[in-house]
């Protein structure tokens, strides 16, 4: 299973089309347990983010991720902007000058914006944040190496966002309602859902098989 630069770029465009279609949904989501600013803030920085894309001049996996991610910081704003920025940079990182990877490498891009939401934002799992779904989503990336069994990933979703949903906040501005949160989606978990399902659609299309990495 191979990933390669233009999946990437794909990734990033498809997401924004998913979260442009989404932008009042994730709006509603956040009105109900915070300021209602989230659908707003992400299809104002995802579309940036495809228009940098447009520019071309990029030719690695790990230039597409820091740039996209370097463009969510500036431009998304609010708790979301400088956590979703920061695990792209992270992603970034751990892939910079790759070309084409496998998929243990890009589980790993993966693990490493776990890791920088989690020193950035300091939440604990539990806390009904975006985190609680992006850790069982680095989880089920790193048992995926023969290939994505769509079906699968769409279950373990679902049954963490329900999870996630009956959670009381205990970080952002969902804190602030204490055990009213319960009982609502989180707007982070679910805009995040939206980037894995569309990243998991490209790569169980791309049906690719299991290759040496170098
Ligand atoms: P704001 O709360 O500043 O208006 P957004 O509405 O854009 O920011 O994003 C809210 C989402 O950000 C929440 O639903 C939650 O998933 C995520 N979030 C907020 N604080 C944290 C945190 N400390 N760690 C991880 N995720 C967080
Ligand atoms: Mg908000």
């Amino acid at each position: 299973m191979r990933f390669t630069t233009e999946q990437a770029v794909a990734w990033i465009k498809r997401a924004n089309e998913r979260i442009q279609e989404n932008r009042e949904y994730l709006t509603e989501l956040d009105q109900a347990i915070g300021d209602g600013d989230h659908g707003i803030n992400l299809a104002r920085g995802f579309r940036e983010a495809v228009t940098a894309l447009d520019r071309g001049g990029l030719d690695d996996i790990g230039a597409v991720f820091n740039q996209t991610g370097m463009t969510l910081l500036s431009k998304v704003g609010g708790a979301s902007g400088p956590l979703y920025g920061t695990a792209f940079i992270k992603m970034g990182g751990a892939l910079k000058g790759r070309r084409e990877i496998a998929f243990s490498d890009l589980a790993q891009a993966i693990d490493a914006a776990v890791e920088g939401i989690g020193m950035r934002g300091k939440a604990q799992p539990g806390d009904k944040t975006m985190l609680d779904l992006w850790e069982p989503f680095a989880g089920f990336i790193r048992g995926c190496e023969h290939g994505v069994d769509l079906k699968a990933f769409r279950d373990m979703c679902e049954n963490e966002l329900e999870r996630i949903k009956q959670l009381q906040a205990r970080r952002g501005r969902a804190s602030f309602l204490g055990n009213r949160s319960i009982g609502h989606h989180d707007p982070g978990a679910v805009s995040s859902w939206y980037l894995f399902d569309t990243l998991c659609a490209i790569l169980s299309e791309s049906g690719g098989h299991d290759g040496d990495d170098h």
